[in-house]
């Protein structure tokens, strides 16, 4: 009997291979009975025949060499044919994450979720526990930068201690920036935290969830009003420092020049960009689909952002889950996004994906689709990529 469904985007965050919506397998499953569970496609086998299982195994199998295949370019960069570097990074959200660093070779950890350090806990941490813990993720860093994303609590991230706000649409509610800078006490103390964590070494720290210039405005001064804090105490201060925005509503994709060119980074948080671009609930398992990330109408938003980032000479990158597909990850790459974060274990085969492919060509293939008129872009790229890969076999 088999089931399916999907991971929510915390455990997702967490790595945790999770399935949800199985309804009929947990009524009927007995004590002892054999289950497997596959997080990447959402299906649940209770109970299965020889061959389903022997399949799920050759399946484990068939992923374990991929990854030693990929372990061979692991020091080597995401070069392609034509078109350039991409540098991929890592996403991360708990200490136990950064071995993977140097396993899966990326270039430094892209999207640091500190809320999993909160969500995991009975209580608020403390301002010396939360140095401690940035200051091991650093050291673990190894000198890799390491993107520190201030708390984005609410919507899907309820934290267990926090009074629950009943709101009828959190994942459009008081969440992330905006409880930050309403309840301005946990992100000040975060910050300083932060910095303390980085004195002598560089910090990168990132705002999720701005909607508007102001808010990115406003985060940015209680950061430097800490920093003058923490010199006026006399502590050791970062040697340099990096600030960026997620980009994860659509209306920042039409903020002023100005804006763009405040931020030192912007990251593109393609989950919630998404979720807000088509009005389709990320956690809602009969919309979340629907929608494709490869539509004309999406890739022109992110073609836009391009534009208006390099206009701005600020780098940009993108950070949500599709930066992981191969597909989606060629298509960023070939529009001009030079930054793609994801997990570990999608580093090895977008680096190979890459490294195959002309991205000037493919680019080239997508202008050309656009122009003709298509609505959805993921055959052309698709097909591109079969021929990429039948070249080199
Ligand atoms: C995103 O929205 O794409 C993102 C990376 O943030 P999260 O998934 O944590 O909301
Ligand atoms: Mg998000």
């Amino acid at each position: 009997m088999a089931a399916s469904a999907a991971t929510p985007p915390s455990s997702r965050a967490l790595s945790i291979p999770l399935v949800i919506h199985a309804a009929r397998v947990t009524s009927e499953a007995l004590n002892g009975d054999t289950i497997l569970v596959d997080g990447d496609s959402g299906v649940v086998h209770l109970r299965p025949e020889d061959s389903v299982a022997a399949a799920f195994r050759d399946k484990i199998a068939m992923q374990a060499a991929a990854q030693s295949r990929y372990a061979d370019l692991r020091g080597l960069p995401a070069t392609a044919r034509c078109g350039g570097t991409v540098g991929l990074y890592m996403n991360a959200g708990l200490m136990g994450d950064l071995p993977s660093l140097d396993g899966s070779g990326a270039e430094g950890v892209g999207l640091f979720r500190t809320e999993l350090q909160f969500l995991t806990r009975t209580r608020v941490p403390r301002r010396d526990e939360l140095a401690g813990m940035y200051r091991r993720v650093l050291d673990n860093a190894h000198g890799k930068p390491v993107v520190f994303r201030t708390l984005d609590i609410g919507s899907d991230k309820v934290l267990p201690y926090m009074k629950p706000q009943d709101e009828p649409n959190p994942a459009m509610g008081w969440r992330a920036i905006r409880v930050g800078l309403d309840k301005r006490g946990v992100l000040q103390m975060q910050l300083q935290a932060l910095i303390r964590a980085a004195a002598g070494r560089a910090l990168h720290v990132m705002f999720p969830f701005v909607a508007e210039e102001s808010e990115f405005t406003h985060a940015r001064a209680m950061l430097d009003h800490q920093l003058e804090r923490e010199a006026a105490m006399g502590r050791e201060l970062p040697t340099a420092i990096q600030v960026g925005a997620m980009l994860e509503t659509p209306s920042l994709a039409f903020a002023s020049p100005a804006f763009f060119r405040q931020c030192d980074f912007v990251s593109i948080g393609g989950n919630d960009l998404k979720q807000f671009f088509f009005a389709a609930d990320r956690e809602n398992e009969r919309v979340r689909r629907r929608y494709d990330t490869l539509s004309v109408p999406f890739v022109a938003l992110l073609a836009q952002i391009v534009d208006r980032c390099a206009q701005a000479g600020v780098p940009l990158s993108f950070c949500g889950e599709d930066a992981g597909r191969p597909a989606e990850a060629a298509t960023f790459a070939a529009l001009g996004l030079r930054r793609l974060s994801m997990r570990p274990a999608s580093i090895g085969p977008v680096k190979s994906l890459i490294r195959r492919i002309d991205l000037c060509e493919l680019r080239g293939l997508i202008d050309a689709a656009r122009d003709e008129g298509v609505g959805n872009l993921r055959p052309v790229v698709t097909a591109y990529l079969a021929r990429a890969a039948d070249t080199r076999s």
